[in-house]
């Protein structure tokens, strides 16, 4: 029974979070604002009810640590981010903060073997600068100083912002962790994705974070009338983009990546002229890293094949870039064996096609991560949602976790 209520007071936690917003009617709060400022108040009380002790770092992150009497191993994290996209749901990131401060509350008498810090990050979405996971960054000591000159839209630089915050713009990253002090990071988020709902299951363990390539390909041909020039001597760059966009598409199918094409524009992009132009963009993700790269050679080849034979020309641009991250196996074990325990049915195993603070805590540590079961994989999105019965498995999986690694890592 005692879980029972722990779940609830998270979905009551979650919705008085909410509250500490920049919109009427609605939930954004972004980095470095008073909203941040409101909802960190109001975790750091929490922190302290649940008997941790409690500070903020030098990026506005705040923590709470469960003291070990008598650590023998390096100190255990267990965070998500408490800042929100722009009209958000209330449990991206939020759910995982709370969870952490929960565990630890029911586990206020239990002895550990190690310092436990659950850590809420500042900033992941990066809804304010035009760059994300600000918080974790800091932590994992890859923050880039180059980030203090970044404007939000009102013209005001990170560096000031943090000063107005009440925060030391360069101290920023000063108090960063390392691997030596670190044991591992663990991340309680939801799916944001439709598999464990469409599996009937309350919560999945991480395999890792894919890793991810954005590109822009434009391709020109010749732009023509409509009535008069012949089908067989066009030049029409939009039926080459459309040709490419259903190879990518069974290229996805048959290798390991899924990709996405998600913008396409047409130029001149009038009803009685031949596409002389297309633009479209592509995402390729993949849980391989070396898969990822392979199919990202082997894919533009045959874009550029297509072109050859259209009598196009193609040019790309690559975007972005970001590593796939695995989980570590070991963690992963642990978890399953917690999952498999407090559900009575063996753990499902499921690939991260988002990003998590997890990513950037592998520069110093190993992850491990839990999914739980959103409504209909809807997130980022007012309509985001779990059941409180979902919240009551991944609270108990959290807290075997901990208990589990306090015997498993003093072996
Ligand atoms: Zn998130």
């Amino acid at each position: 029974m005692k879980m029972e209520d722990g779940a609830n007071k998270i979905m009551r936690q979650s919705e008085q979070l909410a509250l500490f917003s920049s919109m009427q009617g609605g939930l954004t709060r972004a980095y470095l604002t008073l909203e941040h400022a409101q909802a960190h108040q109001q975790l750091g009380t929490w922190m302290q009810q649940a008997g941790l002790e409690t500070w903020q770092d030098s990026v506005g992150n705040q923590w709470g640590r469960k003291v070990s009497a008598n650590p023998t191993l390096a100190t255990l994290i267990i965070g998500s981010h408490s800042d929100t996209v722009s009209n958000a749901g209330k449990y991206d990131g939020n759910l995982g903060v709370l969870l952490g401060i929960e565990a630890l509350h029911a586990l206020a008498d239990v002895e550990l073997p190690f310092h436990v810090d659950v850590v809420a990050f500042a900033d992941e979405e990066g809804t304010r600068f035009n760059t994300t996971l600000i918080g974790s960054s800091s932590v994992a000591g890859c923050f880039q100083p180059d980030w203090l000159k970044v404007k939000d839209k009102q013209d005001v630089t990170m560096a000031e912002a943090l000063e107005s915050f009440g925060l030391q713009a360069n101290l920023v990253g000063s108090d960063a962790r390392n691997a030596q002090e670190t044991l591992a990071y663990l991340e309680v988020h939801i799916e944001q994705g439709p598999v464990l709902e469409e599996r009937d299951l309350a919560v999945g363990v991480v395999t890792g974070i894919a890793g991810a390539k954005r590109y822009q390909f434009t391709l020109k041909g010749m732009a023509g009338h409509a009535g008069t020039v012949p089908i067989d001597m066009r030049q029409d760059a939009l039926c080459g983009a459309a040709e490419m966009i259903l190879a990518i598409e069974s290229y996805a199918i048959q290798h390991d990546v899924v990709t996405t094409v998600g913008k396409c524009d047409v130029l001149p992009g009038a009803v009685n002229v031949i596409p002389g132009e297309a633009t479209f963009t592509l995402d390729i993700r993949s849980l391989k890293q070396h898969i990822l790269e392979s199919s990202t050679v082997e894919l533009l080849a045959q874009l550029k094949k297509i072109a050859q034979r259209r009598n196009l020309t193609v040019q790309s641009e690559q975007l972005y870039q970001a590593q796939a991250v695995p989980c570590d196996p070991k963690l992963q074990k642990l978890w399953a064996e917690v999952v498999a325990t407090e559900t009575g049915t063996p753990a499902f195993y499921l690939a991260s096609g988002a990003g998590h603070d997890a990513m950037v805590m592998t520069q110093i540590t190993d992850i491990g991560m839990l999914f739980v079961r959103c409504e209909k994989g809807i997130s980022h999105h007012p309509r985001e949602q779990v059941l409180q019965d979902d919240v009551g498995v991944a609270l108990d999986c959290l807290i075997g976790m901990i208990n589990k690694m306090a015997s498993e890592y003093t072996k």
